[in-house]
């Protein structure tokens, strides 16, 4: 509840949405332990029958962690937990937007007695400190999640000691709705796709593709659930969503929006900041739904990172996977269908990380989690989480050994 409060006085989400995180943030911390307590070798058929080769897994050395702003305890679990889990020892940098509870989290583990030294965190802006983690050659390892721009920086700044890095970057995730789905139920997941912490999701379902004969109905129903959605203070219970990270980011937000307008598509809901005087002083923002998206706008191309949907109709199965494909980036896409047959096949022709059917935004510890194409490098969560963490090393020992001769031993 304490780290609840501080996520929320942090990042402006609201507070069941951040308890919600630290359920999960404990998840991690559980699964990772529990892989932790594994043997990290395979034992491998050596050729010579007097041969034993063994793979162990040992830990890369020291990782550098770079976290986001929007979910900031949740990130930082998700690279801490199997960085420890894995045996190495980190420099932690929270956004410095919202570094309190990776902060709290340090005093935590140093009450309980992690040795000096093992979690270290340091505090400051991106191109200084940050960039001083990707470069500096006493880090083996570099994880960020963040904007994709930062993680090209990063990328370039961390091949001077040709450390290791994993990066989780942005996406622009489509949201498939095809005309046999159940549609109050995929009318309610396009508002959970995208209006948690105010769009702020790097999975946020943004793209919504909506079959044709079923388009002015979803529409119609879509828009009703967004104009009854509560906007405030995230510390209020009675509030849906709160408001965006900073002023600059919401000026992005309006900025995309303007943009999207201008290119031609159509404001259904929203599109302002609320009229509420209460809400003046926050960096509020509605939810938004846009209308008439074509797949060239950039409304349609470009991650927004806040509460705003873009709809694109379309009138077959092959055209919705050719245009959620369409897309420089590959985290995370869903759709709704209730053809067993075309779950099977729409799963396997999208191009992304993870996909979800007749779901969405459904994480946890076991699930390996990461981009396709610039969405980024590497996966964390899983096994796959722990394994970024570790150099595999191969150890093979001769138990009776004898000389070869080919080198002029009989002469
Ligand atoms: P950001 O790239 O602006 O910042 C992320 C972190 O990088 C911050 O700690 C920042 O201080 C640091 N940083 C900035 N410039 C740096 C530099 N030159 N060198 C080193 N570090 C630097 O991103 P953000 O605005 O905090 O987060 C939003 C982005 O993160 C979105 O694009 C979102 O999609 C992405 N994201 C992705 C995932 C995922 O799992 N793929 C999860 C959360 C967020």
């Amino acid at each position: 509840e304490e780290l609840a409060c501080l996520e929320t006085t942090d990042t402006g989400k609201t507070t069941e949405e951040s308890r919600w995180d630290m359920d999960d943030v404990a998840g991690v911390f559980n699964y990772y332990a529990g892989l932790a307590r594994e043997e990290a070798r395979e034992v491998l058929d050596a050729p010579d029958p007097n041969g034993k080769s063994i793979a162990v897994r040992e830990p890369v050395g020291v990782c550098g962690l770079i976290l986001p702003w929007n979910y900031p305890l949740l990130q930082a679990s998700w690279k801490l937990a199997p960085a420890l889990a894995a045996g190495c020892t980190v420099v932690m940098k929270p956004s410095e937007l919202t570094p309190l509870t990776t902060l709290r989290l340090t005093e935590l583990c140093e009450e309980v007695g992690f040795p000096n030294g093992v979690i270290n965190t340091v505090l400051g802006p991106g191109a200084t400190v940050g960039a001083e983690l990707a470069e500096n050659h006493s880090v083996d390892l570099l994880s960020f999640t963040g904007g994709s721009q930062t993680g090209r920086t990063i990328m370039g700044a961390a091949a001077g000691n040709l450390k290791r890095v994993a990066l989780e970057l942005g996406g622009k995730n489509p949201h498939i709705i095809f005309a046999d789905a159940d549609l109050d139920v995929a009318v309610d997941y396009a508002l959970n796709a995208v209006f948690f912490h105010a769009g702020q999701i790097c999975s946020a379902g943004a793209k919504l593709l909506v079959e044709s004969p079923i388009h002015d109905a979803f529409v119609e129903a879509l828009s009703a659930r967004m104009k009854a959605i509560t906007v405030g203070n995230g510390a209020d219970p009675d509030t849906r969503m709160g408001p965006l990270i900073s002023a600059a980011h919401r000026q992005k937000v309006e900025d995309h929006v303007a943009l999207a307008l201008s290119e031609g598509a159509t404001l259904a809901v929203g599109g302002a900041r609320p009229d509420d005087p209460a809400l003046a002083n926050g960096f509020f923002y509605l939810p938004s739904l846009l209308t008439g998206c074509t797949p060239k706008m950039t409304i349609s191309r470009e991650e927004v990172f806040g509460p705003v949907i873009g709809v694109e109709r379309f009138d077959n199965e092959a055209e919705a996977i050719a245009r959620a494909n369409d897309t420089v980036y590959g985290l995370s896409a869903g759709f709704w269908t209730t053809d067993e047959a075309r779950i099977e096949r729409v799963s396997r022709a999208l191009r992304f990380g993870t996909v979800w059917a007749n779901d969405f935004n459904v994480y946890f510890p076991a699930a390996p989690w990461g981009g396709y194409k610039q969405s980024g490098i590497g996966r964390e969560l899983g096994r796959a989480g722990l394994d970024e963490y570790t150099e595999l090393k191969h150890i093979y020992r001769n138990h009776a050994p004898k000389a070869f001769g080919w080198f002029g031993a009989d002469d």
